[in-house]
């Protein structure tokens, strides 16, 4: 008799949690949305100012972006090391994040609760030269100055918060497996089976366009990629045309093409204007 009372409540929880789940989800999600609402304008106006990438989105594609940053942002708890907190530094941190991950599925990276911004360059583990950031088991670590620089220039091949956040989404996939996006885990191998063989001829002294950093380790050679992917696209797809389309299949996003489909948009416009003037 106890048994059968045992396992009339198990498939009770069972049940109520299968007939919970849902609403609760809603519910989340309804508060999630409302409180995105009433900071989206700040959102907008911080990313528009800063990001120029967002400026390539449509505007679809920039509400999905703006609602991942204010989800990554609730999602993360910020500390700042040395340096006077800004409210605008984790709305920034958090877009660099979604601009990396807006074209897959899994975005949060999970893993990492702590995110740790200091003011410079500094000095990490018994390593002689100062990091610009970091990534290890106790969180994202970057260096406010450097950040700002990344994402101020946007051609210079520079984006320590690209970087990083590069690292972190590899760390959820392949270290701590805990944010598996499968689009992305199938396509690394694509990625590296013609990414690899050019990591290796760099080992051996070929010169690259993503610079010498990038020979280190397979780690570095990921996170600079992706780093040169969204700053020097021309050059990358024509310097290294299969691992740019590796890369733009992976992160299921293409820079270049987001350029052109603005610019398109930008021209029509412009006739437009002119055929009303006319
Ligand atoms: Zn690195």
């Amino acid at each position: 008799m106890e048994i059968v009372i045992i396992c009339l409540l198990v498939l009770g929880i069972f049940l109520s949690y299968h007939i919970l789940c849902a609403p609760i989800e809603q519910l989340v999600m309804y508060h999630l949305k409302k409180g995105f609402a009433s900071q989206k304008n700040y959102y907008r106006e911080v990313v528009s100012l800063y990001i120029r990438y967002f400026h390539r989105l449509d505007p679809e594609q920039q509400e999905k972006f703006l609602f991942r940053t204010y989800l990554f942002h609730k999602s993360k708890k910020f500390h700042y090391v040395g340096v006077r907190p800004q409210t605008e530094m984790p709305v920034l941190i958090s877009a660099v994040a979604a601009q990396l991950t807006l074209g897959l599925e899994k975005f949060t990276l999970n893993y990492f609760r702590d995110i740790y911004v200091l003011e410079h360059d500094y000095h990490y583990g018994y390593y002689s030269l100062p990091f610009m950031g970091h990534v290890d088991s106790s969180g994202i670590y970057l260096s406010w100055t450097n950040f700002l620089q990344g994402i101020r220039n946007n051609s210079d091949s520079n984006n320590v918060g690209l970087h990083e956040m590069a690292h972190a989404l590899a760390y959820v996939n392949f270290v701590t497996k805990t944010e598996e996006d499968k689009h992305f885990k199938k396509e690394f191998k694509n990625f590296s089976k013609v990414a690899r063989p050019v990591f290796q001829e760099m080992q051996k002294g070929r010169k690259t366009l993503l610079g010498e950093y990038a020979a280190t380790n397979y780690h570095e050679f990921w996170a600079v990629s992706v780093e040169i992917f969204f700053e020097n696209p021309v050059r990358f797809k024509h310097e290294l045309p299969e691992v740019y389309a590796a890369l733009a299949v992976l992160l299921n996003q293409d820079p270049i093409e987001q350029i052109k489909h603005k610019r398109n948009i930008v021209y029509k416009k412009a006739e437009e204007q002119v055929a009303l003037s006319a």
